[in-house]
């Protein structure tokens, strides 16, 4: 469909989705996500973003290919829904044919005019364009008008006395304008829950830091290959990222010594939130956040979630505790990080893990066991210094903003 548009300076219509319930916040939700669309475009030339009562407008000069800049919103969180919108005549007599010229060869059984005047001083209303409008394509199409469910909606919008009208409508990510909710630390394997989760905490506008924990010189480094491959993909979504690899070696070496082996799993984990919880404090972020769905496997009982969260203060957000698997394997396939997730990798935690893990772990064993591992603690601070950062940006060109 966008091949058959000229490129001649048209204008791309932004709404913005749950940014009009935030009363009292909006203009701070619309500030972050202007800034977000504007790096999001920033390595485009040609483009030129414009702020006008509550929307936002994106201008294209001539030349500039429609369909690379849509694709770009349509991964900015926050935005509902991008149109694609003409200059027309403030004459509704030439405006209706213009709009018919624009629809006639395209086809559709029903349709609907929805003009929005911000404009009050603009002399017709919003009825008596739609009427003026609706009853010239009824007549010169025989197409029939249905208000609630058109298969064409012709959009007209009114403002500063001008008139733009839409045909073309994409739909955008929705959420909340990524950063405006604050930060936080997500645990990222290279499964294919956590990067879900991840995406989860951006749509609800978390700007997210990522660790992954890895095993080396023990296992291979492909988890931290694969860790990498995955956020780099999320980064499309946030505009830059910071990933720690941890390593986890001499921590899991102090675990297999003084714990018996169905409790390994469950202990790995402790020292896996203590870490992250050091580094969410490091990077002022108020929250970890985990891929772990209810029941999905061993170490997800709420007897072992209890075990292994006790460990930190900081909120632990989950959020596909209560979704199933297939919910967020479907997921994983629309944010495109699935292949990445399956494929094969040496994961820390499948390290000399029991074919028989604890389900119900007993903090009293738990306990017994970190009294047994020596300075753990001095071991924590160890890896964490010994953790690697890596930097993502995207667009490429762009500059990391936090
Ligand atoms: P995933 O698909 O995200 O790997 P999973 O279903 O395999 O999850 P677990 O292996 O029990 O479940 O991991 C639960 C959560 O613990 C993960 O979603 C992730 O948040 C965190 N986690 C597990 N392994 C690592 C790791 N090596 N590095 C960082 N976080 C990890
Ligand atoms: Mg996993």
């Amino acid at each position: 469909m966008l091949e058959a548009l000229d490129t001649g300076g048209h204008l791309l219509n932004i709404h913005h989705s749950e940014i009009a319930l935030k009363k009292g916040n909006r203009s701070f939700f619309e500030s972050r996500l202007k800034l977000n669309i504007q790096n999001s475009l920033s390595d485009i030339p040609g483009v030129s973003l414009k702020g006008d009562f509550g929307r936002f407008f994106v201008k294209l000069a001539p030349g500039v290919a429609v369909d690379r800049v849509v694709q770009r919103l349509q991964k900015v969180i926050g935005i509902a829904n991008i149109r694609i919108a003409y200059p027309g005549a403030t004459d509704p007599q030439l405006l209706k044919v213009q709009i018919f010229e624009q629809i006639q060869s395209l086809t559709f059984n029903t349709f609907s005019i929805d003009t929005r005047r911000a404009d009050k001083s603009f002399p017709f209303t919003s009825v008596q364009m739609n009427q003026i409008i609706g009853a010239f394509i009824h007549q010169e199409m025989h197409k029939a008008v249905d208000l609630e469910n058109a298969d064409l909606v012709v959009k007209i919008e009114i403002f500063n006395q001008r008139v733009y009208y839409s045909v073309f409508s994409f739909a955008g990510e929705r959420g909340l304008p990524l950063g405006s909710t604050g930060k936080v630390v997500s645990m990222i394997s290279s499964g294919i829950d956590s990067p879900v989760a991840s995406f989860m905490m951006m749509k609800r506008g978390c700007h997210v830091t990522f660790v992954h924990f890895h095993s080396f010189p023990f296992t291979e480094k492909s988890s931290t290959y694969n860790a990498m491959d995955l956020v780099k993909k999320l980064t499309i979504y946030q505009n830059y990222s910071r990933l720690y690899l941890v390593p986890l070696a001499e921590l899991q070496k102090a675990i297999i010594l003084a714990a018996p082996a169905k409790l390994r799993v469950v202990m790995y984990r402790r020292m896996m939130f203590r870490l992250a919880e050091k580094i969410a404090r490091l990077e002022h972020c108020r929250g970890l956040v985990t891929g772990e769905s209810l029941g999905q496997v061993a170490s997800q009982t709420l007897d072992n979630i209890a075990a292994i969260s006790e460990t930190v203060s900081m909120p632990v957000l989950r959020p596909l505790i209560g979704m199933e698997k297939d919910e967020i394997v479907k997921m994983a396939r629309r944010i495109d990080t699935f292949s990445l997730s399956t494929e094969p990798y040496d994961d820390c935690c499948s390290y000399l893990a029991p074919p028989k893990p604890e389900t119900n772990a007993k903090l009293h064993e738990i306990y017994d066991v970190e009294g047994k591992m020596g300075d753990w603690p001095t071991l924590l601070d160890t890896a964490l210094a010994a953790s690697e950062v890596v930097r993502f940006k995207f667009p490429e060109t762009n500059s990391e903003d936090g």
